[in-house]
């Protein structure tokens, strides 16, 4: 069998980890099978859907690398094909027009509500006469069998089943001409061959209603996975609202597509203990009956922790392409400043995101001093401290060579004569410089800002202290 998946998600918001775990499930299953990955953009709810939103999920599956094999569809391009099958069962008799309308519809409701019964449509126009006629709006409904049950076996769950009596007849068309999700979804995913339906829980309720349209129309039925939810830290279901949960900001605060993957990928399924995934490991250990049938939860810390990884294990090269990308962002020149090859080995270690590693560095490829905090230099420094760096500032001026060991032997020097602790004299220079008391070795970063930077920071350092230290 050739194995067909889709990733087929509404444009109505961006996408969340939950959607991109059920893309991932969904393209690892095509590609451990050598089968083909379709993406399908639903966008029949025409108030709902936005441009915008078709983009960015496009977007995102770029960055992350989930390519696909056919695809972008849009099902809004193929209104006519769906109303062209609409009135083919229309005329077949596996659907029938509704006149009932929204008043009628809503006193059905209501009386089935008080009298304890479960709302649905209760069938009226189910059984008129071809000759009906009626100057009323309808909407399209499909027949649903009225007895029997409709099972299906879930990869992850196992035999589920729904009694026929339970289902309503489902409108497939709506009062303005358009089909409805349902629907589509059944065609699409008919005419597009797909042998492997792989989506979030919350359509297991849809699912014997496919089926039963499937079924009406002849069709094979794919086998079906229902993902159980992310939740979030508030332990309540990942929506497209949740801000924290959008998978393209990520990108922006510099994690790798690889990173992301590997964390959803533990999302819902396990491989023995092991954390760490490549992109082909993924591919040649996954398979659908490893993915657990409980919820899992959003952990933005084991977010960091994996790209962590990623950011101490991941080649120069990868780490300078996106640092690259956040210079540009920040319009800063990178040639302006260390070789960034030197400085990405001396700090990406130390950074979990490559964000943060931009944010450490970019100190030494601006013309300016950076934003000083009178507070954290009162918490580190006091009045002897001008003098110090008075003094500080002379030896540097006077050092005819700058090199990481130079550098580091005057400062020794220095305090060895004058009876400072090292430490003393580290922390000054390091607030002067870059802000802050925790950074690589004293003598890389005065070597990374060369002396002339060092020197005219300084400068404008003292102006300022001497202002504080009053
Ligand atoms: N468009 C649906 C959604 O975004 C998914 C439909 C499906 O996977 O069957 O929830
Ligand atoms: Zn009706």
């Amino acid at each position: 069998m050739f194995i067909k998946t889709r990733f087929a998600p509404s444009p109505t918001g961006e996408l969340h980890f939950g959607n991109i775990r059920t893309a991932l499930y969904s393209w690892l299953y095509a590609k451990k099978n050598n089968g083909s990955f379709i993406l399908r953009i639903e966008d029949t709810d025409l108030i709902r859907s936005k441009d915008i939103y078709s983009k960015k999920i496009i977007n995102t599956l770029k960055w992350l690398n989930l390519d696909w094999d056919e695809g972008p569809y849009f099902q809004s391009e193929k209104i006519k094909h769906y109303q062209e099958i609409i009135t083919f069962m229309l005329k077949n008799k596996l659907a029938y027009k509704c006149y009932c309308g929204y008043k009628k519809l809503n006193f059905i409701k209501k009386n089935q509500i008080l009298n304890k019964e479960k709302p649905r449509y209760n069938g009226f126009c189910r059984n008129l006469k071809d000759n009906f006629k009626s100057l009323n709006k309808y909407v399209i409904r499909f027949k649903n069998p009225l007895f029997g049950k409709v099972s299906f076996c879930d990869s992850i769950r196992g035999k589920i089943t729904f009694k026929n009596s339970e289902l309503d007849d489902l409108i497939i068309q709506r009062e303005n001409g358009m089909p409805t999700y349902n629907f589509c979804v059944v065609i699409d995913d008919m005419e597009s061959k797909i042998t492997h339906v792989i989506r979030g829980e919350d359509h297991i309720n849809n699912t014997p209603r496919q089926i039963n349209i499937l079924n009406s129309l002849g069709a094979k039925l794919p086998s079906y996975s229902h993902l159980s939810l992310i939740l979030n830290n508030k332990h309540k279901i990942l929506s497209k609202r949740d801000n924290s949960s959008k998978v393209l900001e990520y990108k922006n605060l510099g994690y790798f597509p690889e990173a992301i993957l590997n964390y959803i990928v533990r999302l819902g399924w396990s491989h023995k203990n092991q954390e760490i995934f490549s992109i082909n490991e993924m591919i040649e250990l996954f398979n659908l009956k490893s993915i657990n049938k409980s919820s899992s939860i959003f952990d933005e810390m084991k977010l960091l922790w994996v790209n962590k990884h990623y950011m101490s294990s991941s080649s120069i090269k990868k780490i300078k392409k996106i640092l690259i990308s956040f210079f540009k962002k920040n319009k800063l020149n990178f040639e302006n400043g260390p070789k960034l090859n030197i400085i990405i080995k001396a700090f990406s270690k130390r950074c979990s995101t490559v964000l943060e590693l931009f944010n450490s560095i970019s100190i030494f490829y601006k013309n300016n001093v950076y934003e000083y905090n009178d507070e954290y230099i009162r918490l580190h420094l006091n009045k002897n401290s001008v003098e110090i760096i008075e003094k500080i500032y002379q030896i540097f001026l006077d050092l005819s060579v700058w090199n990481e060991f130079k550098i580091l032997n005057s400062i020794k020097n220095f305090s060895v004569l004058n009876n400072i602790l090292l430490k003393n004299l580290i922390i000054p220079i390091r607030i002067a410089l870059i802000g802050n008391i925790h950074s690589i070795g004293i003598d890389k970063i005065l070597f990374f800002f060369g002396k002339k930077k060092t020197l005219l920071f300084l400068k404008k350092f003292l102006k300022h202290i001497k202002k504080v230290f009053v």
